[in-house]
């Protein structure tokens, strides 16, 4: 089968199986661009109420940019990869500012857009503009290298290279963005990662992978990722109905979100509460401890296993002021419960406060 006839029959798969999302049938720029931000290492499912939540507050590009960013992480909030909250949203405010609202209608220009790689630049190009640029995600790499029997290493360098002359010298002149969506949604619904149904495949009888018994080994992923183990020991410090928490600053997991004091190793901490270091310092405010050592709680990120603990540790209500002291000189802050409700916070700590209400 030639490469006319592997894009005629993707373009005649597509109308029949594509799901019916929100982001598709359209061309404005800022309605894709938000849907791939928002859809990068999420699941369909997962993403769509994001989205839904993104565009009914943010309905353009002007909205977004004057947004406050507390508003916006906290939107994002549940999402995950919080760095692509932050660029999201600089992004928007750069689109305002250097291009006057419009977004490039060029894959050079839009790659150097804040948070736009070359994937979301192809998109939103081909897409929007209907510019022939070529798409290459997990989806397109496992068709091309199932289908033409590519097995070059797709973590590498050289193969995403390979696979990306290959996708751009395959892209039609005509309908470059419905063609990009087809092969993506190919991937996402016929040609899965694992047993995929290749007896119903429209491509099968050119298919190499399944006309050599190698739908299994294809593509080829050599690179594991080194998964780091962490463990978290968190205070939940309490006095009356206020909390001492934490802005997370730079240079590690969840930026901007708010947690509360915590120390950290690479092993499990020792159960026993007089051991703590912010228990040390509270000492003489101390009510109570409940240290539920054994309810560990387990969060998992693409190169990391954070283990959690937490500590709770009412306080003495009259000692309010020294406490405000003490959490401004560590650089901690005092709110109220309803005022925290109200800021972004990692998953792993509403999932913590939902199992303490
Ligand atoms: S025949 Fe199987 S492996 Fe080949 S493209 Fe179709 S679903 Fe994928």
């Amino acid at each position: 089968m030639n490469n006319e006839v592997f894009v005629h029959r993707l373009l005649e798969w597509y109308p029949l199986n594509k799901r019916d999302l929100p982001w598709r049938n359209t061309h404005n720029p800022y309605i894709i661009w938000l849907s791939e931000i928002i859809l990068q290492q999420t699941r369909v499912a997962q993403g769509l109420p994001y989205f839904e939540n993104f565009l009914k507050n943010y309905p353009n590009v002007n909205e977004l940019a004057n947004a406050p960013s507390e508003e916006v992480m906290r939107l994002w909030q549940g999402l995950g990869y919080y760095s692509r909250a932050r660029n999201l949203h600089q992004c928007a405010k750069d689109i305002v500012e250097k291009y006057n609202g419009d977004f490039p209608n060029n894959y050079k220009d839009l790659l150097k857009l804040k948070g736009v790689g070359s994937y979301t630049a192809a998109a939103i190009a081909s897409f929007a503009f209907e510019e022939k640029v070529a798409v290459v995600d997990g989806n397109v790499f496992r068709v091309l290298s199932r289908y033409f029997g590519i097995a070059t290493d797709i973590a590498g360098g050289a193969g995403k290279k390979e696979f990306e002359n290959l996708a751009n010298k395959i892209i039609p002149h005509d309908n470059p963005g419905e063609y990009n969506q087809a092969i993506m949604e190919f991937g996402a619904l016929q040609c899965v990662p694992k047993n995929p149904d290749c007896e119903n495949c429209p491509l099968k009888s050119g298919c190499f992978a399944h006309n050599n018994q190698m739908v299994e080994n294809l593509p080829v992923k050599i690179k594991k990722l080194k998964i780091k183990d962490r463990h978290f020991q968190y205070y939940y410090i309490i006095c009356g109905n206020d909390l001492i928490i934490k802005k997370r600053g730079e240079g590690d997991i969840w930026q901007g979100l708010y947690d509360f004091p915590m120390e950290e190793s690479d092993k499990k901490f020792p159960s026993d509460p007089d051991n703590f270091q912010w228990i040390k310092d509270l000492k003489g405010f101390v009510t109570s401890i409940v240290n539920d050592s054994e309810n560990t709680y387990k969060h998992i990120l693409t190169h990391q296993r954070i283990f959690a603990n937490f500590v709770k540790i009412n306080l003495n209500d009259g000692f309010r002021q020294e406490l405000k002291n003490w959490a401004d000189r560590k650089g901690f802050q005092l709110v109220s419960e309803d005022n925290f409700e109200n800021l972004a916070k990692p998953k792993l700590i509403s999932r913590f406060l939902n199992d303490e209400k």
